[in-house]
Parts: C-alpha cells; sequence; structure tokens
C-alpha cells in the first residue's frame, strides 16, 4: 500500500527552520510548506551578522561534540547542493589561562574525542599569531574544524534547496495562531488558513509569543556585534592568516572572526545587558559608552585595532536556564520544537534540522539527547529557575 503523503509546515525559516526546510524536502511523500513572518534572508533574527564561530573543542561540554562533527559534513553538503561558499575552515583558537574552567573542557573534549588541534604556551601563541596581544599566563587551543560560518549565505542556500526540492515557501507570512485537532492542525495567518499533519516550530526569540509552553522556560539575552579596522593592514587579519577566535582574559569573554569584507575585523565583547522576555525589549543599538569601554577592551587584546567600531548591531537569543537546545516532540507527535539555541547554536543546526526531520517523518527520538525533550528542560527550570544573564 503507498504510503500515505504527510504535510508537514516549518514555522520560522531562520536557522533552524532553513535546516529543517532542507532535511524535509528530502524526504519522500513530505509536502513542506515554510512560513516566515518577514522577507527572505531578513537582519531581524538571531542569524543576522555576516559570520558565526564554528567550533568542534567545545568549552559548553562533550554532550554537544557528535552533533557539532555530524553539522561540520553537513555544513559541507550545503555547499555542495547549494554551489556558495559558508564555511571557512581557518581554525578557531581559544585563548585563556590554563586553570580557566572554559580552558580545561575544551581541552577535555579535544581529548575524549581525538579532536585535530594544536596546544601553544604563551611565547608560541606571540610567535605564531602576533596580531594578539598575549600575557604571560594565556595558553591557546587551536581547533584545526573549527572557523567561520556565514550564516545569512547558509539560510539563503538551505531555503534555495528547500524550494528546488518541491518545497512551498512563504515569506511575509506570520503565523498567528495554531490550534490542534485529533487528526491535523489548524494554521492562521493573515491572509490564509493552513491545514496540515505536522509543524515544526523554528521561531527563535519569537517562540513564547506563539507557542505557551516555553513562555516560562525561554529568556532573551541581548548580545551585540562589533567590527572594527586594523591601523596598519588588514592583512594579517584575512582568512588565511586569522582564525575564529575566544579569548576569557580575567572577566572579559572576547570573540571574533577573520575579516571577511576585506577592510574591518569582527570582533565582539557583551556589555552585562539586562534579560528581556521579549524581542521588542531589545535596544536598536549600543551606547556610547558601552561601545568606548568595548574599543578599549578590543585594543588592549588587539593591540592594531583601531578603538572606534566601523559597524555594530545589536541582536537577540532565546536561552534556556541550562543553554542546552529544546528539541521536542509532543505527545501527541504533531508538534516538533526546536528553540533555546542559547547564543552558541548556530555551528549546529544542520544536526538540529536532521532531527527536526527525523522526528516529524519517523517520530525517531533515539538520535536526540534526552536533555533536549521538554520535559528535562522543565525539570531544570523546576530547580534553577529561568536563565539570568552572563551567558556568551
Ligand atoms: C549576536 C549573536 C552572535 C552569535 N554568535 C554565535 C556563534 O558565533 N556561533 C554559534 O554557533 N552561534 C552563535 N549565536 C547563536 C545563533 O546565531 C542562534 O542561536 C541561532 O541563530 C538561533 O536560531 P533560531 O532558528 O532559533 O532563530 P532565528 O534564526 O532568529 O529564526 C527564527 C525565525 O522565525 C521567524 N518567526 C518567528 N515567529 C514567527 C511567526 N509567528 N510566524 C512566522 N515566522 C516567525 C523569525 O522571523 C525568524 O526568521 C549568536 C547569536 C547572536 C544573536
Amino acid at each position: 500500500m503507498a504510503k500515505k503523503q504527510l504535510t508537514i509546515a516549518v514555522i520560522g525559516l531562520g536557522s533552524v527552520g532553513s535546516m529543517a526546510a532542507w532535511q524535509l524536502s528530502k524526504r519522500e511523500n513530505v509536502r513542506v510548506i515554510g512560513l516566515e513572518q518577514y522577507g527572505r534572508v531578513h537582519s531581524h533574527g538571531s542569524y543576522a551578522g555576516e559570520s558565526r564561530v564554528f567550533r568542534t573543542a567545545y568549552h559548553e561540554g562533550g554532550l554537544y561534540v557528535p552533533m557539532l562533527l555530524e553539522s561540520r559534513k553537513m555544513w559541507r553538503e550545503l555547499e555542495q547542493e547549494s554551489g556558495r561558499d559558508v564555511y571557512y575552515e581557518v581554525g578557531t583558537l581559544s585563548i585563556a589561562e590554563e586553570n580557566h574552567p572554559e580552558y580545561q573542557t575544551t581541552l577535555g573534549t579535544v581529548r575524549d574525542y581525538d579532536l585535530p588541534h594544536e596546544l601553544f604556551d604563551a611565547d608560541q601563541l606571540r610567535e605564531r599569531f602576533p596580531q594578539h596581544h598575549i600575557h604571560d599566563t594565556d595558553r591557546g587551543i587551536l581547533d584545526l574544524q573549527g572557523g567561520g560560518l556565514r550564516p545569512e549565505v547558509s539560510v539563503m542556500s538551505a531555503l534555495e534547496i528547500a524550494e528546488r526540492n518541491g518545497a512551498d515557501l512563504r515569506f511575509n507570512t506570520p503565523v498567528l495562531g495554531i490550534e490542534e485537532y485529533s487528526d491535523s492542525i489548524k494554521l492562521r495567518t493573515p491572509r490564509e488558513t493552513f491545514t496540515v499533519d505536522k509543524i515544526v516550530v523554528a521561531t527563535g526569540s519569537w517562540s513564547a509569543r506563539i507557542h505557551p509552553e516555553l513562555h516560562d522556560l525561554l529568556r532573551l539575552q541581548i548580545l551585540g556585534l562589533t567590527w572594527f579596522m586594523p591601523r596598519t593592514d588588514v592583512a594579517p587579519f584575512l582568512p588565511e592568516n586569522f582564525p575564529a577566535f575566544l579569548r576569557d582574559s580575567g572577566p572579559v569573554h572576547v570573540f571574533g572572526a577573520p575579516s571577511f569584507d576585506g577592510y574591518s575585523v569582527k570582533v565582539c565583547s557583551n556589555p552585562t545587558w539586562d534579560v528581556v522576555r521579549d524581542v521588542d525589549e531589545v535596544p536598536l543599538s549600543y551606547t556610547r559608552d558601552e561601545l568606548a569601554r568595548i574599543g578599549q577592551q578590543i585594543q588592549e587584546l588587539i593591540p592594531d585595532m583601531n578603538p572606534e567600531p566601523v559597524r555594530q548591531s545589536v541582536h537577540h537569543c532565546a536561552y534556556t536556564p541550562n543553554r542546552l537546545p529544546v528539541v521536542d516532540l509532543s505527545e501527541s507527535e504533531r508538534v516538533i520544537t526546536v528553540a533555546g539555541l542559547s547564543g552558541h547554536g548556530f555551528k549546529f543546526i544542520p544536526a538540529l534540522g536532521k532531527h527536526a526531520a527525523a522526528l516529524a517523518v519517523d517520530g525517531d527520538t533515539d538520535a536526540v539527547p534526552a536533555e533536549f525533550g521538554l520535559d528535562s528542560h522543565m525539570q531544570v527550570l523546576r530547580e534553577r529557575g529561568p536563565y539570568q544573564g552572563g551567558g556568551h
């Protein structure tokens, strides 16, 4: 007997939604509808801002490493299928004092998973990466599988392939309401109501607005990006010479990527911004004081940087209390939720898209760590309360 066709709607065509649409569009007997509140690849989502750091040596812990290795393969698949450059494997350098907890966890994942890497003491760091001002107590781990991703190009590519495979993607089409019935789900949009079998909810920072179960769990962290110009020469900061990096220097956490535009370098350090509940509470810009403080911090760590940013933008991301993502299949098996990527999830969105497709089409929960399920998150929420800030 022929298998029944499933109609699956992906709500939100940003980071996770674009990957879910791509993965679902490869499945047989699946009709994919994608609904996005803004236009195709916009500047309001958590993926905006030219680049994202990719790493497999992971201070967040070993639980993520299999998903990161899977995603690394899938970033290459995305490049092959789209013909676009998405991932620059220039390495990711973590610099911190040897006894810094995050340095130790990063080292732990390198050893546990035998990840290709190089280790540096302070003198070796100075010699190999003269762009950075190195303290005597600094140590470095270069994750050779790390590098820089191009988020807007990634989302555009995944959407393009999904459409080529037959997905019906609608832009400027916000989902205003979700009604679940025993045999279907109805999605209300301003012009049309869609009746589908299943939905993948990938609405990022807006999730609590349409998914009441997430209201207590998620909080939004404001996160900013700044780009600085080297005063003498951009060449040492081009991808062939400068790995993506993370630095912990006392209380200051700085991260950055090589120059993709050929004149400026993305180097960021976040002020202690409040945690908010809704995207409407996110400021549109940094204050002058914030920019001056960041410029000073950056110049101390990378002395050639002119301390006045040439570009800056303020964004947001939904966080869970323990910063693990939510990947959940509802009891009815009709609603798949992927949310709370907690400021570090872009790098593994291909794997999340694959998980979402497996949950929606096969009901297969085996590949998803139990810690990602909503039950587990709600337990953590009861024990710890919501995310309070301080994550980066
Ligand atoms: C400044 C910054 C720097 C970061 N740096 C890194 C990094 O270096 N490395 C890394 O791995 N991660 C990083 N992250 C984290 C990562 O970028 C985010 O976790 C990820 O992009 C979140 O993806 P998402 O799909 O949940 O949300 P989004 O990409 O924002 O997608 C949600 C989409 O849903 C749409 N939507 C919402 N509601 C509706 C509705 N009702 N109807 C229709 N559509 C709707 C939105 O318009 C949006 O397009 C960073 C995040 C920020 C903000």
